[in-house]
């Protein structure tokens, strides 16, 4: 990992894909990870990795299996201390805020700084409505219209309504791989988070899938922040910083 000012921590490394603004256009920084140190019980899984991440970016995470991308990206929003044995040392800054502060409720970290994951998980009894309202629901959200109008702009989002509108009351479970993953992003979007985490979201679907949810990323850039954890070099053809090439093409890193 390297974090923007340069510092070389570990076999991985962050960097921001192409953007939309003219070169050198910087836009605020949303989320600032320093000096992170995770652990599962005895293993040092991430060992002093720092990171920014700019608002209406696309960062990714890249780097070789195992090196602990996963967990950056699950300390970014209190999701590691989820795993039981797990804790993290370090900070997280979102808009400046840490979010491991004693009167920060984590649950409502996870809502601000979402979270989609390799593998498609839409709630498996639930139909395609009720994946998507589903966290609405848990917020109290009972007022059908605006359930109504929530699930079809977050499906409208994730470029899956046109797909799906005849079929709401149909168990998510019963959409294509590619379907289901957008489904969980259209899940994830419904609450307004401030900042997607997308964990390989494409790694386990089909190369005309995987176009979908790359295009779909860099929709979504405009609306939200993007942190993303891939394998897929490709990603890169157009990278913001040169040192994210350099990582790729092995001159670096
Ligand atoms: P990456 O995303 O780069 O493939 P991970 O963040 O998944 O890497 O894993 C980093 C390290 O932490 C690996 O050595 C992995 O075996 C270990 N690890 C990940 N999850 C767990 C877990 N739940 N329990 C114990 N060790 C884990």
């Amino acid at each position: 990992m390297v974090d923007l000012t340069g510092t070389v921590r570990s076999r991985a490394f962050a960097g921001a894909l192409e953007r939309s603004g003219p070169v050198g256009e910087a836009t605020p920084e949303r989320i600032r990870a320093v000096g992170l140190h995770a652990y599962f019980g005895r293993t040092h899984a991430v060992r002093g990795v720092s990171l920014g991440v700019q608002t209406n970016r696309i960062t990714a995470i890249i780097g070789p299996s195992g090196c602990g991308k996963s967990t950056v990206l699950r300390c970014l929003n209190r999701m590691h201390e989820l795993v039981p044995g797990a804790r993290m040392e370090g900070q997280v800054l979102l808009d400046n805020e840490d979010i491991y502060a004693g009167e920060m409720d984590p649950v409502m970290i996870r809502r601000r700084v979402g979270m989609v994951f390799q593998r498609a998980t839409p709630f498996p009894t639930m139909s395609i409505y009720d994946n998507v309202a589903a966290g609405l629901r848990l917020n109290g959200v009972r007022d059908r219209r605006t359930l109504d109008d929530v699930v079809e702009h977050s499906l409208r989002q994730a470029a899956l309504w046109d797909e799906v509108k005849d079929v709401l009351g149909r168990p998510g479970t019963s959409l294509s791989g590619g379907q289901q993953q957008r489904l969980c992003i259209a899940r994830a979007l419904a609450v307004q988070p401030e900042v997607l985490l997308m964990d390989e979201p494409a790694s386990a679907l089909d190369p005309a899938s995987t176009l979908k949810i790359e295009g779909l990323a860099r929709i979504l850039r405009d609306q939200l922040t993007i942190v993303l954890v891939t394998h897929n070099a490709d990603l890169f053809t157009r990278p913001r910083d040169p040192r994210t090439e350099d990582y790729i093409t092995g001159r670096f890193g």
